[in-house]
């Protein structure tokens, strides 16, 4: 049979560069056709900065704000035509948490995202946690802003597929959008995808081999036509803690009753209903199930398979909820929700024994007020470790010993499974975000490596922001 492959333009440029040789050569080493099939071109060269930030999400637009505040000429990729991460392309919802115990243990930068959302209507801070509901549409309104009023070069609609290093040193890196494969340089590059992927192009070691077990994807939805003024949802819907936890106990006891009973009831989470701002509408998180979410085939199927259960799980709340009645799907999130991939292997790895004892270092640059909080892939539960105490997270868990210019920044930080479990929250990737964009300033200022840059000088920014670390 004859079999010909055809690529997209400029990828075959791009698997010359990291081959080493020429396009053509690089063509016939696939087998591809080039004269009859796809044209091939050089990537792009697309802009040269200090710092090029890659991922949108919580932690990757704080960092980009805060390396442009920070004086650096700043671009940032994003895959998705907004910002927000798992917030708006998962529905993730509230944004936990700011404060522990009624006292705040994140600030700066992320706390001002959440006041000028307030300040739109966009956000209701639930005290003591410092749980913040928020209205999705407006949360990526605010997070375009602020980037852009920092003056950040924004390539949405691009995934990173690949870079360039010598040695250790990542000199560029590329990206593929609709104007081809493009080229980025930088001085200093942050990984804040969430998964690690500029990490993992790069080798750096990680600590989790994404074979064992993985907490599992959720895959959130909005539900329209709920009778949220009802006893059920008021009491469920709001994160404050101060009627023990939002997880929506009657709704769970009953799908339990209804599976003993031999109901087909897919394998759940929760339920968690949360505010999003409009009456009538609540997200969603109850759907789950194992996945790896870097392997596409995997990450394909389950996501297919849990856009079903959403539809099985509405025609049960309508069924046996009156609040639920007349509910209907309105939109379901863009991807499912990841909890757990890639961790880098850092200078520091930040353990649970850390995390619960509080341990504070000199370099601290982040909080977590999160409980631990870790859901079975293969059944309906979770486990759940109180803080006793508002943790701290290092600067060395965001360096590796090696790469002198690479951060990372939010979920992928280095940390051990436990501690993970809760600094992978929001607010906690914010101020991740933060520290390691003031960082990637100050290595280019400071004409330094990432690993040493002067923390003392570092910690004084963030908190001379408002951070409290
Ligand atoms: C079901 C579920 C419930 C959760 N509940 C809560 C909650 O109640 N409160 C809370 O605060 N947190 C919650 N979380 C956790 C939290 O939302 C995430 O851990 C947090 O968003 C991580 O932030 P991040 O910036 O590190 O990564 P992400 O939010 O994942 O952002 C990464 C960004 O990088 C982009 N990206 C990834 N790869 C590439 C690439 N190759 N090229 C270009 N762009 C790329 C993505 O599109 C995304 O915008 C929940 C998570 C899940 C899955």
């Amino acid at each position: 049979m004859d079999r010909r492959l055809f690529m997209k333009e400029g990828a075959v440029g791009l698997l010359a560069l990291a081959i080493g040789t020429s396009s053509c050569a690089a063509a016939k080493h696939l087998g591809i056709d080039t004269e009859n099939g796809a044209d091939w071109k050089k990537p792009k060269f697309a802009g040269k900065y200090d710092v090029v930030v890659c991922g949108g999400g919580p932690a990757g637009f704080m960092a980009a704000v805060a390396a442009a505040r920070n004086g650096a000429k700043t671009a940032i990729i994003e895959r998705y035509g907004f910002l927000g991460g798992m917030a708006t392309t998962g529905y993730v919802a509230p944004i936990s948490e700011f404060a522990f115990k009624g006292e705040r243990v994140i600030g700066g930068l992320p706390w001002e995202f959440v006041k000028r959302l307030e300040e739109l209507g966009g956000a209701k801070i639930e005290m003591p946690k410092g749980n913040v509901d928020f209205d999705i549409e407006l949360y990526k309104l605010v997070a375009q802003r602020m980037v852009l009023e920092a003056g950040v070069d924004l390539y949405m609609h691009s995934s990173l597929v690949g870079c360039q290093m010598a040695d250790k040193t990542i000199e560029k890196v590329f990206i593929q959008n609709k104007s081809g494969i493009e080229e980025l340089e930088a001085g200093v590059f942050i990984d804040a995808t969430g998964d690690a992927d500029l990490a993992e192009l790069c080798k750096v070691p990680m600590i989790s081999d994404l074979k064992g077990d993985l907490q599992p994807l959720s895959f959130c939805f909005v539900l329209s036509g709920v009778d949220t003024e009802s006893e059920l949802l008021q009491r469920y819907m709001y994160h404050d803690g101060k009627h023990g936890h939002s997880e929506c106990k009657p709704v769970r006891n009953r799908l339990l009753e209804l599976k003993a009973a031999g109901e087909d009831i897919p394998t759940f989470g929760g339920p968690w209903f949360n505010h999003v701002m409009h009456a009538g509408s609540v997200a969603v998180n109850i759907t789950r199930s194992a996945a790896n979410s870097t392997d596409n085939r995997n990450f394909t199927d389950v996501e297919m398979r849990l856009r079903e259960d959403i539809y099985k799980f509405t025609d049960l709340l309508k069924r046996n909820f009156p609040e639920f009645k007349d509910c209907y799907v309105s939109s379901t999130a863009p991807q499912a929700g990841v909890r757990e991939s890639r961790r880098i292997k850092g200078v520091h790895i930040v353990t649970a024994e850390d995390y619960i004892n509080a341990i504070k270092y000199d370099d601290s640059v982040s909080r977590g007020a999160h409980v631990i909080d870790i859901h079975s892939s293969k059944g309906d539960n979770q486990t759940v470790i109180e803080l006793k105490q508002a943790a701290y997270i290092p600067y060395r868990a965001l360096i590796t010993e090696e790469y002198p210019n690479l951060l990372v920044a939010g979920r992928c930080v280095s940390s051990d499974r436990t501690a993970n479990a809760s600094l992978r929250v929001q607010a906690s990737c914010m101020g991740l975000g933060q520290a390691a964009g003031a960082a990637a300033a100050q290595s280019i200022t400071e004409k330094c490596s990432v690993q040493k840059v002067n923390t003392d000088k570092l910690v004084e920014t963030l908190r001379k922001w408002g951070a409290f670390v």
